[in-house]
């Protein structure tokens, strides 16, 4: 059968700050989806990563199927105002458009979407972050699914050896969608030379280049800055990941996000920290609202989603973050100078750009 999973996340709302949402929030969540749902998904599941709630929906009605996405955007908006109601902070921060408009993406909430031929053993794996950006999935996919070094599938089974085809897009450019596909391994400098920017070039999908036409990886691409026309928070990205048989397997994606690497975001998103993985619905930290990611594992039946592993729950994970605490703070030690502090283009509040302007015609050229 032909399966479509939308992952269609938002921030409406945090308790005590960019933390989490309440639990009156996401039940209502849930319940809005579980009841207006109920003839147009198969199954769904409602979680959260740090401030931001997930939707996740099995259905049969293709990638940006407009029903589908008005009733995320429906959940989010009537969301939005219980977290009014309950003075929850930041209520309705990534609903940024009113009228629903036929497509989720360009309103606010992240979406990433995958339509498959199910097989018979579908494992999927999904992936959100909170505070940082769409980015922060370059180098750890780059390594999934062209660094044989880390993945080693690349060169062990016979489906993978002839490589993937990595779909950039240029976020500078979102409203013209300008993307480029690049395949490894030939393309593989040209596709780290673009990656290495992570702030403009951005993964948007992956495919087999056994089977063009399976999409292996989905990635939401949203820059609210553009949607906004100014800074309204951090774009939180997520991800949708198929693995196994003819893609790499869960623990050679998994793997790749023990790096802890560092990602623009964290507090006021203006920084640069590493990328922390924790468990399964947490909340963001208050040690500068690290960067966080969380993935989940689960397997497809005619569209049934079966209970979720938490990847990054086991024993192996608790060096990891140790490793992303201790880097946390060797950046943290260098407080508001660079490489910890964003780039002033990249400075996402406008209180330093006015400071810098006013500052700028206090100078005169130096005495001789
Ligand atoms: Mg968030």
């Amino acid at each position: 059968m032909k399966l479509t999973l939308s992952l269609i996340k938002a921030d409406i709302g945090g308790v005590g700050g960019h933390s989490k949402p309440s639990i009156k929030l996401l039940e209502s969540v849930k319940d809005f989806i579980s009841s207006k749902g109920i003839k147009l998904l198969i199954d769904h599941r409602i979680f959260h990563t740090g401030d931001d709630i997930a939707i996740l929906m099995s259905h049969t009605h293709g990638t940006e199927a407009s029903a589908i996405h008005k009733l995320a955007f429906e959940a989010f908006k009537m969301g939005t105002e219980v977290a009014k109601s309950q003075g929850l902070y930041g209520a309705g921060q990534d609903i940024l458009k009113d009228a629903f408009t036929g497509n989720v993406a360009g309103m606010g909430p992240a979406v990433a979407e995958i339509a498959f031929d199910e097989r018979p053993n579908e494992s999927i794996l999904v992936f959100t972050m909170d505070k940082t950006e769409p980015g922060a999935f370059n180098l750890p996919f780059y390594l999934a699914f062209a660094d044989p070094m880390w993945s080693p599938g690349l060169i062990l089974s016979p489906p993978l050896m002839k490589g993937f085809t990595f779909e950039i897009i240029d976020t500078e450019h979102l409203s013209a969608e300008k993307t480029v596909r690049l395949n490894a391994p030939e393309d593989l400098y040209d596709i780290a030379a673009l990656l290495r920017e992570t702030r403009r070039y951005v993964i948007k999908s992956i495919f087999s280049r056994t089977h063009p036409d399976e999409k292996v990886v989905s990635v939401s691409i949203t820059r609210l800055k553009h949607i906004a026309g100014r800074y309204v928070g951090k774009d939180d990205p997520v991800a949708v990941v198929r693995a196994q048989k003819i893609f790499p397997a869960t623990e050679e994606v998994g793997a790749c996000f023990r790096l802890a690497h560092y990602v623009g975001g964290d507090t006021r998103g203006s920084h640069h920290q590493p990328l922390m993985p924790v468990t399964f619905n947490s909340p963001a930290s208050v040690h500068y609202c690290i960067p966080i990611v969380q993935g989940v594992a689960f397997n497809t039946h005619e569209g049934k989603m079966t209970e979720f592993i938490d990847m990054f729950d086991d024993p192996f994970w608790e060096t990891v973050r140790r490793k992303a605490s201790e880097k946390s703070i060797v950046m943290r030690e260098q407080g508001f100078t660079e490489p910890s502090m964003l780039p002033r283009d990249e400075l996402e509040y406008g209180g330093i750009v006015e400071r810098l302007g006013k500052l700028e015609k206090r100078f005169t050229l130096a005495k001789k």
